[in-house]
């Protein structure tokens, strides 16, 4: 708005102080090809007359001179003749050689000389100007871009030198790592092909506008113009280059432009100016409004020299004199329509510029058109180019597209595509399916993955065909080549857009190819033998006890039966008469001797009757608590007995990891190159690193080509081999191998993704819809459907919780102990009680004898501990009154022991 003002004002103010002569000259110099640019010259002059009018009776002339290319010399012949048609004002030419010779005549004359071209000046010449956007600007606009885009390695193909001045920014980036590569001739494959052997996938693409076809065209020819590649094409004229036939093969292309052809204002102008060609009987070659920006430029630069010559006619009374290359006589207002020209915006406070068609025209303080505006383009399918943002010097580069419109327009990108999904066999992943009929294309596989990409495909409405990675691997790097193998070169080269299998997502593989969202979680585990049913034992019947309660049994056996010995003969009430009619014996017996005690230990503890019975308290404690204990016991015996007979024992000499990592008999072993391979190569724990020896130091190698390999082995083995394979492999195998089971638990935790190669477009697409099938259930029923119910899948878990449900394991000391403290608790009070008695007995006899209580007792435990005989004399109460010794010794007969007190 403010620039009208501005030019109504400078406009008006002209008319009123009317110097200028009514014919104002200016020339333009232009070369072979630069016709369009000539034309844009002469019609702004004519817009210029017709429509803005510098004052309503001075018309701008317009002087065209036509060079052949490059020749200087008749360049400076010509431009000195325009010296003396009295020109204002010198246009061009596009060609650098011959601008810097016209150049050098306008500063010694002082003759305004405009251009529109790339031109890298550090400095600027006194009497020139350039509308092109300075070269610096311009890089700082590629750099602030390949900054959004977040490019981190990519090569520029240039064809010319200056390629290198103007792209000097990004050569210098820190963020990136760049090559270069010079594009020569005409044939550019050989350089394409190498691109795509070094795997470079983003271009820098800097030739000139009319080249830029031909390099796309042979880069498609040799398959770099696919979805995996992008470009960022540096000519500001890309809306030129016919890109139809790129959009639907889907490269990423992104460029900036100076002018919009489909601005209003713009598309307005050029309308009229096509229609102003045809009347004159011309043929406009911009159709399509493929107008050159350095045409637009040319139209802007004759628009704001007239503006300015307008301001400075304001002030001064200009006049215009013939000049000659052969005096030293300038042109006196030059120097002043220069500054004028030059200065406009430069006042800080009033910003003011003039619009043209390519944006605000206004200078820094160098004299350089450093602020301007560039709209990012991108190519689509549905509008080839579309601005998607747009970059100032102030504000670098703005993308006004939302994510979720990016999202959205790669998922419409995918319909009807058809996509090569590239696979390898692996049950239940990826299987062939068995028929007689022979089968082809994508009805040949059958399994998880095959239907996981099914469910996808139709989520996103692509089409897809499978095919084997011809190597069969997955995927692992060469160590000394660095070069992939498997299903990794496969998308690294392009042949495949998708990888699918138990693929595991690792660091390794990260940095080289992309991977989707996980679709399963596992861990590395063990595989391995169950143990086999034992052949019938002689001795099974001892299985329900552990050897330490068999020997614990057979001391306490031994323990209760000595003290059964002891505590008898200490025992009062065990002597007894040894004919039980003889009512005052001599002698008193004990019956139970060592291997009475011994004999009715054993009977009781079998459940047998003895023919001998305790008496005392001490020994029918002993007794009693022995009937319990052999109670317990022998229901323990009985009930683990039955299960023991009926139960087959498993019993693996390995549990874990560690227990793998302990010994050398059992030789263990993984896929070759795959993820469990890396995880041990490269592990620091040191049981795994121990494992990692083992497993590369043994003869024969324990490493397999396929998971199936390692199974057989290990079911072969007889219990010699274990496999480390991944869990969910594992669940699939012991369904339906009912020999071989799982052993311990996961060493890791990772998971499976789908592959695609590095920046496809396709991961987001891809991701989200894994995310969708994992929320509502059909990622849980495709495992279902193929561990559980599919080929043979189930059988081994019925039988597995059959036998677990009746397992059973040998009573150890843990689970009887307490029987034997109660035994030995019992035989503890049974040994005080028989204490009591004997102390008790002796104190007696002490009082009957007339006797110490110590004497007694000391001849009492000498007895005792003779040990031998199980008879003793009957010890007489001696008579302490005269009637007791009558009643003793005359009714009753005399008598040398003591009649037993029962
Ligand atoms: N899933 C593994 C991989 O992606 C293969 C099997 C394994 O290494 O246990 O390499």
């Amino acid at each position: 708005m403010l620039a009208h003002v501005f030019l109504f004002a400078f406009f008006c103010s002209s008319w009123m102080a009317s110097a200028l002569p009514d014919v104002v000259q200016i020339a333009g110099i232009f070369g072979e090809g630069d016709e369009q640019i000539e034309m844009a010259f002469r019609y702004a002059v004519r817009y210029i007359n017709e429509e803005v009018k510098i004052k309503p009776r001075t018309r701008l002339r317009a002087i065209t001179i036509n060079l052949p290319a490059e020749d200087s010399f008749m360049a400076s012949r010509l431009v000195c003749g325009t010296l003396n048609a009295s020109v204002a004002g010198i246009f061009g030419p596009q060609s650098a050689n011959v601008a810097n010779h016209v150049q050098s005549i306008c500063d010694a004359y002082e003759i305004p000389h405009i251009e529109a071209r790339w031109d890298y000046k550090r400095t600027r010449d006194a009497y020139s100007i350039n509308l092109y956007p300075h070269p610096k600007s311009l890089g700082e606009a590629y750099y602030d871009v390949l900054r959004y885009l977040e490019w981190e390695k990519f090569v520029i193909l240039y064809e010319n030198n200056e390629s290198l001045v103007r792209l000097q920014q990004l050569l210098q980036g820190k963020h990136w790592e760049v090559h270069v590569r010079h594009l020569e001739g005409q044939d550019y494959r050989p350089l394409l092909k190498q691109i795509k052997k070094a795997q470079f996938n983003r271009i820098v693409l800097d030739v000139p506008e009319d080249r830029i076809y031909s390099v796309l065209e042979q880069a498609a020819q040799i398959g770099l113009m696919r979805e995996y590649y992008s470009y960022f094409i540096t000519s500001l004229d890309l809306h030129r280059v016919k890109l139809d036939e790129f959009r639907y093969v889907g490269p990423n292309i992104t460029s900036l432009r100076l002018l919009d052809p489909k601005d209003t204002k713009v598309r307005m102008r050029v309308e009229k100016w096509q229609f102003g060609e045809r009347l004159r009987g011309k043929m406009v070659d911009f159709d399509n409004f493929k107008i050159k920006t350095e045409a637009a430029l040319m139209f802007d630069a004759v628009h704001f020299f007239a503006a300015a010559l307008g301001d400075l006619d304001r002030s001064h009374d200009i006049r215009m004199n013939p000049l000659s290359c052969d005096t030293e006589y300038s042109w006196p207002h030059g120097n002043s329509l220069i500054n004028y020209m030059k200065y406009y915006g430069v006042d800080p406070k009033v910003e003011s510029y003039v619009l043209g068609l390519t944006g605000k025209i206004k200078f820094d303080r160098e004299g350089f058109r450093t602020d301007f505006m560039l709209d990012i383009l991108e190519l689509t399918r549905e509008v080839g180019l579309k601005k998607v943002g747009v970059w100032t010097k102030a504000g670098g580069a703005n993308y006004t597209r939302s994510n979720v419109e990016v999202t959205q327009q790669v998922i419409e990108s995918l319909k009807n595509r058809t996509l090569r999904v590239t696979t390898a066999i692996s049950a239940p992943y990826t299987m062939l399916k068995d028929s007689s009929e022979s089968l082809r294309g994508n009805d040949k596989y059958e399994g998880f993955c095959v239907d996981l990409i099914d469910a996808i495909a139709k989520s996103r409405g692509f089409n897809y065909t499978f095919y084997l990675v011809p190597d069969k691997a997955y995927g692992s790097k060469d160590k000394v080549t660095g070069q992939w193998d498997g299903m990794v070169r496969e998308l690294l080269e392009h042949r495949a857009d998708l990888g699918i299998v138990d693929f595991t997502i690792t660091y390794e593989r990260e940095e080289a190819i992309d991977f989707s969202m996980p679709f399963m979680n596992l861990g590395i585990s063990i595989i391995y033998k169950k143990p086999q049913k034992k052949d019938p034992n002689l001795f099974s019947f001892m299985s329900p006890f552990s050897i330490d309660v068999w020997i614990y049994m057979a001391t306490a056996y031994l323990g209760v039966s000595v003290l059964l010995f002891i505590l008898a003969r200490m025992a009062p009430s065990e002597w007894d008469s040894p004919y039980p009619c003889i009512q005052d014996p001599d002698e008193l017996e004990n019956c139970f001797t060592v291997v009475n005690s011994l004999w009715f230990m054993i009977a009781t503890f079998l459940c047998q009757g003895a023919d001998i019975a305790p008496r005392a308290v001490s020994t029918r404690i002993v007794a009693g608590i022995w009937w319990f204990f052999t109670l317990i016991m022998i229901s323990s015996y009985t009930a683990n007995l039955a299960a023991f007979l009926t139960v087959e024992r498993m019993d693996s000499p390995i549990e874990s990891a560690e227990d793998l990592a302990k010994q050398t008999k059992i030789k263990y072993g993984c896929k070759l190159d795959g993820s469990t391979y890396g995880f041990f190569r490269g592990s620091n724990i040191p049981t795994y690193q121990r494992m990692w020896a083992a497993m590369s130091n043994a003869r024969p190698p324990v490493f397999t080509n396929t998971n199936d390999e390692g199974v057989d082995r290990v079911s072969k083995s007889g219990g010699m081999y274990a496999f480390l394979m991944e869990s969910s492999s594992i669940e699939y195998v012991i369904e339906r191998r009912c020999d071989l089971m799982q052993v311990g638990g996961l060493l890791d935790s990772k998971s499976y993704g789908i592959a695609l190669p590095p920046d496809s477009p396709y991961t987001g697409a891809i991701s989200s819809a894994i995310l969708q099938l994992k929320e509502n259930g059909t990622l849980h029923d495709l495992k279902k459907k193929w561990w559980e119910r599919r080929k043979g899948g189930g059988h081994c878990t019925q039988e597995q919780s059959a036998k677990q449900s009746s397992a059973a394991a040998e009573l150890g000391l843990a689970n009887v102990g307490g029987v034997f403290v109660v035994l030995i608790g019992g035989m503890g009070l049974a040994t005080i009680v028989a204490i009591c008695e004997f102390i008790w007995n002796a104190r007696e006899l002490a009082t009957d004898e007339n006797a110490s209580f110590c004497e007694e007792l000391g001849t009492e435990v000498s007895f005792i501990l003779k040990c031998s005989g199980n008879t003793k004399p009957v010890r007489k109460k001696y008579p302490s009154t005269p009637e007791e010794q009558l009643f003793t010794y005359g009714s009753y007969g005399a008598s040398y022991g003591y009649s037993n007190k029962k």
